[in-house]
């Protein structure tokens, strides 16, 4: 199922900020019960306070749309699964939705458990390392093709002077030129880093199953140091 959300959008509550795109942004729902979110319009979209393209969401995530706009994914599109579920459970026995209730508060008294975070570490620290390698890539190659085109520059005008020794020192720039041109394909494309960064973010996330927010911190090192509980359902991260 496919969501658009803007001032044109199909979603559930009517939109009239003037800062928001016609079609702001696609909230499509996964089989699993998360959502995806793509952002369609140049004034960006934002989702828990970080600007996306792509990004894995659930029904409690806040949507920042172009200047002013915010609301929880459930406040936009109601809760996609609840809909068919009461409609089955209003049929069988309307007492249950009372259950649901006491559910809920069930819930609420996770507040106090703890989840261990030390796979975190890994997720981080592939995803850290990577980032590293393919920085480090990058400055090689903007490197290299920065020194071989001053060579060839410099090698042009040596062909006035020495003829073939010019001749042959072009050759070489130009070829330096090509091989470093094909090397190239060993950088990340936008769309592999896009991948990756959406693994990341599938892993970054609150280690309470029936949870899954997306974690405030930016590393792991600040999330031992300053993020030891969980603002949404209060649990509490350790690390064993
Ligand atoms: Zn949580």
């Amino acid at each position: 199922m496919e969501i658009i959300i803007g001032r044109k959008g199909n979603q559930k509550t009517p939109i009239t900020d003037p800062t928001v795109s016609r079609e702001h942004c696609k909230v499509f729902v996964n089989p699993d019960g998360t959502f995806t979110i793509e952002n369609l319009s140049q004034l960006g979209t934002k989702v828990d306070g970080r600007e996306i393209i792509r990004a894995t969401a659930r029904l409690n995530s806040r949507l920042q749309l172009g200047q002013s706009f915010s609301a929880t994914l459930l406040e936009l599109i109601g809760d996609p699964s609840a809909s068919s579920r009461n409609a089955v459970i209003n049929n069988d026995n309307p007492t249950h939705s009372q259950v649901k209730t006491v559910n809920s508060q069930d819930s609420t008294q996770e507040k106090t458990k703890a989840y261990n975070i030390s796979h975190l570490r890994k997720v981080w620290e592939d995803y850290n390392r990577t980032n590293v390698e393919m920085a480090e890539k990058q400055r090689k190659i903007n490197l290299s093709r920065t020194g071989l085109g001053i060579f060839t520059m410099c090698a042009m005008p040596t062909i006035f002077f020495f003829g073939p020794v010019g001749y042959a020192l072009t050759a070489i720039g130009v070829l330096g030129n090509i091989f470093s041109f094909v090397g190239m394909r060993n950088a990340e494309t936008a769309m592999e880093r896009q991948r990756r960064q959406d693994a990341f973010d599938d892993a970054w996330i609150c280690p309470n199953p029936n949870c899954g927010h997306s974690l405030m911190a930016k590393n792991y090192k600040m999330l031992l140091r300053n993020f030891q509980s969980c603002p949404y359902c209060k649990c509490k991260y350790i690390e064993k």
